[in-house]
């Protein structure tokens, strides 16, 4: 596919917004070609006035594509194109009589202006422009209909053969082609604004809740599912354990090999436990390089669970330039127990994983194990 057509068709799946050079580029050189068939038409009927005024008018959009517009001068572009538009419609109206049909083209400039304007960057008071514009078309169109039935048109009397019918269905179209052109092309904008919006509160939501390093939850959200666990276990029974896990001399790895490769084994190790638990499961970013986990199970599950971290773990391999960095995990367990709170849950598993630090490191210590001893 060749790069102007999928560009059309990310404009259409609003994954992509027609920047503003091309938007005025399109406008300029598409009112210079009706001119030059203007320019055309005129000439093979002898109105020489007519072909010079058309070849001006050419002249004038070449200078705004290649002069202007380069110079991001757009809103000069826009008032000069509207002011052009509406003097050309006027006069040719006048000279010929209102049944050639160019006042058509200043009804096209309506939704032309919103959609030129709108999105124009830095603009103040946007919506006013587009109306002012609409109410000047507007009022130019009456004040020409009413003049040209007042006025007798200077070349009723030429032989325009079949010009003057061709003309006026050629005006028609390319004002109704116009009209549904500059409507499609806003909505466009608007689906293009609408998808960016959606995809700037994605981002927020996933800032709101995720910590952007392991991509793990945050403890935030964290909170917030422990809460929400504790009233389910409470109103109905539902049993589940919390874990915390502390990565074993992580200190060492940040010292021996730079705090980069501290990150990856970090990264790592949050992917290992991500894919060691079930989905109604949580896992946090409870601080530096430790991680808590809301396991909803009974206790001998979630031990075994803590277990298959552990080991999976301990056999993750972080590969840097001339090294293999493996670490392992010492890993507190607490399940919940009647009337228990949340922070006293947390202060059991942290007991317990302070009990396996102190016992020799990468090992799962429940509150069993170490009353036991
Ligand atoms: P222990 O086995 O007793 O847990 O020893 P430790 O070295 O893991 O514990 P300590 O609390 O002394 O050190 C934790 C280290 O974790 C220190 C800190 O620099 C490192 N750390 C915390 N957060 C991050 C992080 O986001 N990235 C990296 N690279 N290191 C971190
Ligand atoms: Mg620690
Ligand atoms: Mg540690």
């Amino acid at each position: 596919m060749s790069n102007w057509q999928h560009n059309i068709r990310q404009v259409c799946n609003g994954t992509r917004t027609v920047d503003n050079q091309t938007k005025y580029r399109m406008m300029n050189v598409g009112i210079a070609c009706i001119h030059l068939i203007f320019a055309f038409s005129f000439f093979s009927h002898g109105v020489m006035p007519m072909v010079w005024y058309n070849i001006g008018v050419i002249v004038f959009y070449l200078l705004h594509t290649f002069v202007f517009l380069p110079k991001e001068k757009y809103m000069f572009v826009f008032y000069s194109s509207i002011v052009e538009i509406v003097s050309y419609s006027a006069i040719s109206s006048i000279l010929f009589g209102w049944d050639w049909g160019f006042t058509m083209y200043t009804l096209a400039m309506i939704p032309a202006s919103f959609y030129l304007t709108y999105a124009l960057p830095g603009l103040k008071e946007r919506i006013s422009i587009p109306i002012i514009t609409s109410i000047v078309t507007g009022a130019s169109f009456i004040l020409v209909r009413v003049a040209c039935g007042r006025i007798e048109p200077n070349y009723q009397n030429f032989d325009t053969g079949n010009l003057q019918i061709c003309l006026y269905y050629f005006n028609i179209i390319i004002a109704f082609v116009m009209l549904v052109l500059f409507s499609s092309l806003f909505a466009l904008e608007i689906n293009y604004m609408q998808r960016q919006l959606e995809m700037e509160n994605r981002m927020l939501g996933e800032a709101a809740n995720y910590d952007p390093l392991t991509r793990l939850l945050n403890r935030r959200c964290m909170n917030e599912r422990l809460k929400e666990v504790l009233d389910q276990a409470e109103q109905q029974g539902q049993q589940f354990c919390i874990m915390l896990v502390d990565i074993d001399d992580f200190k060492k790895v940040n010292d021996t090999y730079g705090h980069d490769c501290g990150d990856e084994v970090l990264i790592a190790i949050a992917n290992a436990i991500a894919t060691d638990v079930r989905e109604e499961d949580s896992v946090c970013r409870w601080g530096g390089e430790e991680i808590l986990i809301l396991i909803k199970a009974e206790l001998d599950v979630a031990r075994k669970v803590a277990e298959r971290i552990r080991k999976d773990v301990m056999n993750t391999v972080v590969k840097q330039k001339d090294a293999r960095v493996r670490v392992t995990l010492t890993i507190g367990v607490a399940d919940y127990k009647k009337k228990q709170t949340i922070r006293a849950m947390i202060e059991e598993a942290d007991r317990n994983m302070y009990y396996g630090k102190a016992n020799g490191k990468n090992q799962v210590v429940t509150s069993h194990e170490r009353l036991e001893d």
